[in-house]
């Protein structure tokens, strides 16, 4: 009896539905923010739920727009919510919430890609990398267009240990469309796994939790959704920097259905790329015609260790990008054609 007693403290008093806010507030979605809202409170308690328990936790919500995510989190037994929201629109909705939640809600007028999460929480929040994640959770139902951008900087930041992860291992539940979801938490050998499956599974144990249809958003997207959650990993898989890693795994899937040597040759310039792809599948001990989808993480790994060997004996093979390189050719292809049909010639 106590425990519901206490539960039930957690609760916000009645306040006018998401529906009846977005009517008051003439709060028509934005395409360009890609705002697609979820007024089923029974859905946002969902999502919610897979963040694990949040009793006495402190939040930071990505784009709460007109707040139904954001009363699931309040009514779940958080200390503490810190909202971003871009759209100027939602903050008196948002206004009227914190009202009804004294001291819990926190709201920043802002954009997520640049807010500065680091100094957003209580130094003591922070749990050293090593131990259990501490009690911050990261959640959100992401606008579509920043949701690819914003996880792998986040996943860079983990990788540094800066950004919302100067406080340990924070986890993260957050929305993506269905397709990226399952980017995101494909295995070896699955039709979705590339570059963002990796990129995620190298740093984090990622769970895909649940889909929801397009149909429960107003107003409908034309995809699906689906429902990931991250916990950063004690250790990474692959110890390389970041960016290396990103580099590798870019280039070997850039021929996704072709056998991944293709891929690995593109991180040589020509003149020495036969020759050091041969020397770097050898090192890796990766057999060249296995396609980017069916390599394990640890051969990944074995992949940026080769390469990152092959760069400590010739430091310039890091700067070198092929496109780049294919750019330039093709600059160089359009001024000579330019220069022999000038009639000045
Ligand atoms: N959380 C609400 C819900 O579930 O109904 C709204 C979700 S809607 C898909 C995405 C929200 O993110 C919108 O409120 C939009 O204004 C906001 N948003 C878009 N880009 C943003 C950005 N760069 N930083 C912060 N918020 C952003």
């Amino acid at each position: 009896m106590a425990a519901s007693g206490k539960l039930a403290s957690f609760r916000l008093p009645p306040l006018p539905t998401v529906g009846e806010l977005i009517k008051l507030y003439n709060l028509r979605a934005e395409k360009q923010l890609s705002q697609n809202f979820l007024l089923d409170l029974r859905l946002t308690d969902k999502i919610v739920r897979q963040a694990g328990s949040l009793r006495d936790a402190h939040v930071c919500e990505v784009g709460p727009g007109p707040g139904g995510l954001t009363r699931s989190i309040l009514n779940s037994g958080v200390s503490d919510v810190l909202v971003v929201e871009k759209d100027t629109r939602f903050i008196p909705g948002l206004k009227l919430l914190s009202e009804a939640a004294p001291g819990r809600l926190r709201i920043v007028h802002g954009d997520i890609l640049t807010y500065r999460m680091d100094r957003g929480f209580p130094e003591n929040v922070s749990k050293p990398w090593e131990e259990d994640p501490p009690n911050l959770h990261i959640i959100g139902n992401l606008p579509f267009s920043v949701a690819t951008a914003l996880i792998i900087k986040w996943l860079e930041n983990m990788a540094d240990r800066t950004g919302p992860f100067v406080y340990g291992r924070t986890r993260l539940t957050l929305t993506f469309q269905k397709e990226v979801a399952e980017r995101l938490t494909a295995s070896t050998g699955s039709k979705q796994r590339s570059r963002l499956s990796i990129m995620a599974q190298n740093l984090c144990t990622v769970r895909n939790c649940f889909t929801i249809p397009g149909r429960a958003f107003v107003p409908k997207p034309e995809v699906d959704v689906g429902v990931v959650h991250f916990t950063p990993l004690v250790q990474a898989q692959i110890q390389q920097p970041f960016k290396l890693v990103e580099k590798v795994v870019r280039n070997v899937f850039q021929f996704r259905r072709k056998h991944c040597h293709k891929g690995v040759e593109k991180l040589f310039p020509e003149a020495c790329r036969v020759e050091l792809t041969q020397e770097m599948m050898r090192k890796a001990d990766v057999d060249p015609v296995l396609r980017p989808t069916e390599l394990t993480i640890p051969q990944f790994r074995a992949l940026a260790d080769a390469y990152a060997h092959l760069c400590t004996q010739e430091a310039s093979l890091l700067s070198y990008e092929f496109r780049e390189e294919l750019r330039v050719k093709n600059l160089a292809r359009k001024i000579k054609k330019i220069a022999d049909t000038s009639p000045d010639k």
